[in-house]
């Protein structure tokens, strides 16, 4: 049996232990007390038969001859008249055991006392002289100036028994409970800890390496929730495995293409066509393009692995969006030139405040400027807009460029995914742009998207929080 399992069947068990002798306990207690008044009453109405049959109807020396004491005696109760110190007086029987002893029992004490008096504990022999735990009752009852003590009682044996009895009975029953309570537990428990040791077993593969992990999921409880949370992780780490992989051969993919190019190259110059000095030029530059894109690539892939490991906070100050764009597209503008491209900006009427790091903000769009720039023919124009709403401002960036095929679009902004290989390499592309400027983006809180039409052009959405204190502190101005 494994431990969970174990350690919920203690507590379960232990708690329906406790309740059950809690319960019994007290059902036991008021079962005694309310048998104890019933006798207490029995006893009480047999004095008040003694007193009204007997003490009041004959002389104190006639007592022990009254013919009721042989009615009285039917009953298993023992009715005497004592004298007011307690000595017995009739009937016959108790006065030839005891004589002139007094009966001293709790009860008769208070009778002395001159009340009603009632005990459970008194010990005193029978007729048959063996000794008993009797339940006694006394009363005082007074004759003229004269008072006796009417005296009943009844052996304690036959409560003590049943009370004994109904222990018994309830310790039998909480075995029983308890036994029943193991085997249901038993049964049911499994449904509990059969996902846990699933899961276990699961976690241990996949701490040995095999990834794609599948639990069934049962219900929406706590051990469902803990199922469906587990296959979600599984499927995360399977997913980042892959990109993993991907990502590494990638990487050397493209690192080998610059280098095969650079290796054939200064081969061929060395054997010989540094001879000729055109020749030798013309290879000369190929390789230093080639130099050029891998560290390029190199520092993309610097920059790239530096957002993946800090993850602490980049410095963030209130920039103005509107101004920031402006010095961005100015900065762009001599690209843009060189294909007789025109960057229109809508300026908006209203200052735009975000929370931002200004170097990366400006990295970010000037990378989806340049990529505008790059996928659009000559002689075209891009638009900037901003527009703002309740909580964020968006910079919109459209081209009349060749656009992005709708199976692509939502995969740009993955790690070296490029809609044409040839294209973007040719542009002197890494495939990394985007997605540098996603994870700064949503390093600011923000996110970006890009909705195309093939053929027409793209528009790439850029969303920022607003800032809001900058508002009032510029209105304040
Ligand atoms: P690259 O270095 O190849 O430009 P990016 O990450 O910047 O890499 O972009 C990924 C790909 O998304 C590009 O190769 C290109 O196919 C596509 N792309 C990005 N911007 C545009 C755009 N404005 N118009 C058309 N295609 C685009």
């Amino acid at each position: 049996m494994n431990s969970i399992k174990l350690k919920l069947m203690i507590i379960y068990v232990s708690v329906v232990l406790v309740v059950m002798i809690l319960s019994g306990t007290y059902m036991i207690y008021s079962v005694r007390n309310e048998e104890i008044n019933r006798v207490r009453s029995r006893l009480s109405s047999h004095a008040d038969i003694v007193a009204d049959e007997i003490v009041h109807q004959y002389d104190p020396t006639q007592f022990w001859q009254a013919p009721e004491w042989g009615i009285l005696a039917a009953y298993n109760i023992e009715s005497m008249i004592l004298s007011d110190i307690g000595i017995p007086m009739a009937p016959q029987p108790f006065v030839a055991l005891l004589g002139a002893q007094r009966i001293n029992d709790e009860a008769v004490l208070l009778a002395i006392g001159m009340e009603e008096g009632f005990t459970t504990r008194s010990r005193a022999i029978d007729t048959n002289r063996v000794t008993q735990t009797w339940i006694a009752y006394a009363r005082p009852v007074s004759v003229g100036a004269t008072t006796f003590i009417v005296y009943t009682r009844v052996s304690a044996d036959a409560l003590n028994e049943s009370m004994s009895r109904l222990m018994f009975h309830l310790v039998i029953m909480v075995l029983i409970a308890v036994v029943i309570t193991a085997i249901l537990w038993f049964f049911l428990a499994n449904t509990i800890t059969n996902p846990i040791v699933t899961m276990i077993d699961r976690a241990k593969a996949m701490a040995e390496g095999e990834l794609s992990q599948e639990i069934p999921v049962h219900g929406k409880d706590e051990i469902g929730q803990l199922a469906y949370n587990f296959n979600h992780m599984a499927k995360e780490l399977s997913q980042l495995d892959t990109m993993r992989k991907e990502f590494v051969a990638n990487v050397s993919h493209e690192l080998r293409t610059p280098l095969t190019s650079i290796r054939t190259y200064t081969e061929t110059l060395l054997e010989g066509a540094l001879e000729d000095p055109q020749t030798a030029t013309r290879f000369l530059t190929i390789v230093d393009d080639e130099a050029q894109r891998m560290s390029l690539l190199v520092s993309d892939l610097l920059e790239l692995s530096r957002l993946d490991s800090a993850r602490s906070k980049l410095d963030q100050d209130v920039l103005d969006l509107v101004g920031l764009l402006r010095v961005t597209i100015r900065q762009s503008q001599i690209l843009a030139e060189q294909k007789n491209q025109t960057i229109q900006f809508e300026t908006p009427v209203d200052a735009c405040f975000i929370l931002g790091n200004s170097p990366r903000v400006n990295q970010v769009i000037s990378n989806i400027l340049s990529n505008a720039i790059k996928y659009s023919p000559e002689d075209t124009t891009i638009s900037v807009s901003v527009e703002t709403t309740d909580t964020d401002h968006r910079v919109y960036i459209k081209d009349e460029g060749v656009g992005i095929p709708e199976d692509s679009i939502s995969r740009i902004f993955e790690r070296f995914y490029r809609v044409d290989k040839g294209r973007s390499r040719a542009m002197g592309g890494t495939g990394l742009g985007l997605a540098i400027a996603k994870e700064i983006i949503e390093e600011h809180g923000g996110n970006i998207y890009a909705s195309s039409t093939p053929g027409e052009g793209t528009t790439m959405v850029l969303r920022f929080n607003r800032y809001f204190e900058a508002a009032v502190d510029s209105e304040k101005d």
